[in-house]
């Protein structure tokens, strides 16, 4: 594997973590992934190198990702959480209870929905990356 070029790396050394090589293969599976991977696509990455990793590390790691406010987790109805970095922009997921499909969604869609809470009801909502449940579309024409 390539150098590591992870700022979540970096933010974890700054902080005084131990980079060991476990912890180093769950930032990358994190970061290298396009999409949002779960503790068990981690875990199979991390045991193709290290096979005595145990996935009680990876779900350790992930926890303190989390507690750092590194990575962020979605549970998008598939009964497991699946994570990406902070870093990687902030969006919401529509998903078809149907079909399956998800949806991204801008962050600002959601910023009126704030707004009405905190004039309402004087709750400051940490709307960040939510999953939103429903049917698409495509689903609706074929009912
Ligand atoms: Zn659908
Ligand atoms: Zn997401």
């Amino acid at each position: 594997m390539d150098q590591l070029d992870s700022s979540i790396a970096d933010k974890l050394g700054q902080r005084g973590y131990r980079l060991t090589p476990q912890r180093l293969m769950v930032l990358a599976a994190i970061e290298n992934s396009d999409d949002h991977v779960s503790a068990e696509e981690i875990y199979a990455q991390v045991v193709a190198r290290y096979p005595y990793v145990n996935i009680s590390t990876v779900y350790r790691t992930l926890e303190l990702l989390k507690e750092l406010g590194l990575v962020t987790e979605i549970d998008l109805g598939e009964g497991r959480v699946r994570y990406h970095p902070v870093d990687k922009g902030h969006h919401h997921h529509l998903v078809c209870q149907k079909c399956g499909a998800i949806i991204d969604v801008d962050e600002s869609t959601l910023a009126r929905l704030q707004d009405v809470l905190l004039a309402r009801y004087n709750f400051s909502a940490s709307l960040r990356h939510v999953a939103i449940f429903g049917t698409c579309g495509k689903c609706r024409q074929q009912q």
